[in-house]
């Protein structure tokens, strides 16, 4: 329904109803005419076709405005249920509702893929240097170059504050580590002007990877990368680090 509305447009649908709203009107008039045995008048079947001409187009055009405009939050209301509104990547429960589909997926037809866990470094500090509002601007810039470095495959949700994973599907050990060397190669370049003040930032990684023959559930993986990630900011942050679990 929705679909059709938006195909026909707002324009041709108040023109369909103006017509019709005057038709009725001229019909029922005609058959009243008829009814009522009165001498049969084409002005006032004229006369019933000026009201519905006047009313229809604008009540319709309100109307029909309203109802897209309906249709239209509807949309942003499921969106925002799935999307973090700051970096535009998925919230932490979608994020894991998509995880555990993968999981599902990979289970069936045997597949590995990788999970990595990031957490930007010091975000403490760049709040108290430059302000809430500069962190929440790296927030947005990080989920900007996420959406820029990632496939379209791939899974990436903000999962926390300053804490993000993403879920590579057909990914091996290998090539997730590649991915997070791109990523933290890609963070570190990054600058962020904010009031005229260049700030850089960087980020800290853990990766685990899902074999087809361990049994470990998303909770438990994201776990592990966890403990990666806590590894990686001992090791002097700005670097990723490997579950033990894969060592
Ligand atoms: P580490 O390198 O060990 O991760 O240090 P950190 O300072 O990043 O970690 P910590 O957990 O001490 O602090 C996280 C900070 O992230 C504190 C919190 O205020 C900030 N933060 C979390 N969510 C948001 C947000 O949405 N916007 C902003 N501006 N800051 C946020
Ligand atoms: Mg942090
Ligand atoms: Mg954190």
């Amino acid at each position: 329904m929705r679909k059709v509305i938006y195909k026909i447009g707002r324009l041709k649908i108040v023109i369909v109803i103006s017509m019709i709203a005057v038709l009725l009107a001229v019909l029922l008039n005609y058959l009243f005419q008829s009814f009522q045995e009165v001498t049969f008048s084409y002005s006032s079947l004229l006369r019933a076709a000026v009201i519905p001409l006047i009313v229809a187009p604008l009540l319709s055009w309100y109307l029909v405005g309203l109802f897209l405009r309906v249709i239209e939050l509807e949309q942003k209301m499921s969106e925002w249920a799935l999307f973090d509104q700051l970096t535009g990547l998925l919230n932490r429960r979608a994020f894991l509702h998509r995880a555990e589909q993968e999981y599902r997926s990979a289970k069936r037809y045997q597949t590995t893929f990788g999970v990595v866990v990031l957490d930007l470094d010091h975000f403490k500090s760049i709040n108290d240097q430059h302000g809430h509002k500069a962190g929440d601007s790296i927030l947005r810039d990080f989920g900007d170059l996420v959406l820029e470095h990632i496939r379209q495959s791939d899974i990436s949700g903000r999962i926390g504050g300053e804490e993000f994973a993403f879920i590579l599907p057909n990914t091996n050990l290998v090539q997730s580590k590649m991915f997070a060397e791109k990523l933290l190669k890609a963070v570190a370049d990054r600058v962020v002007t904010i009031d005229n003040k260049a700030i850089t930032y960087t980020a800290s990684i853990g990766i685990t990877v899902s074999f087809p023959e361990n049994d470990f559930k998303i909770n438990n993986l994201i776990h592990h990368a966890d403990q990666a990630l806590y590894e990686a900011k001992s090791a002097g942050r700005n670097c990723y680090k490997v579950a033990e679990s894969l060592l």
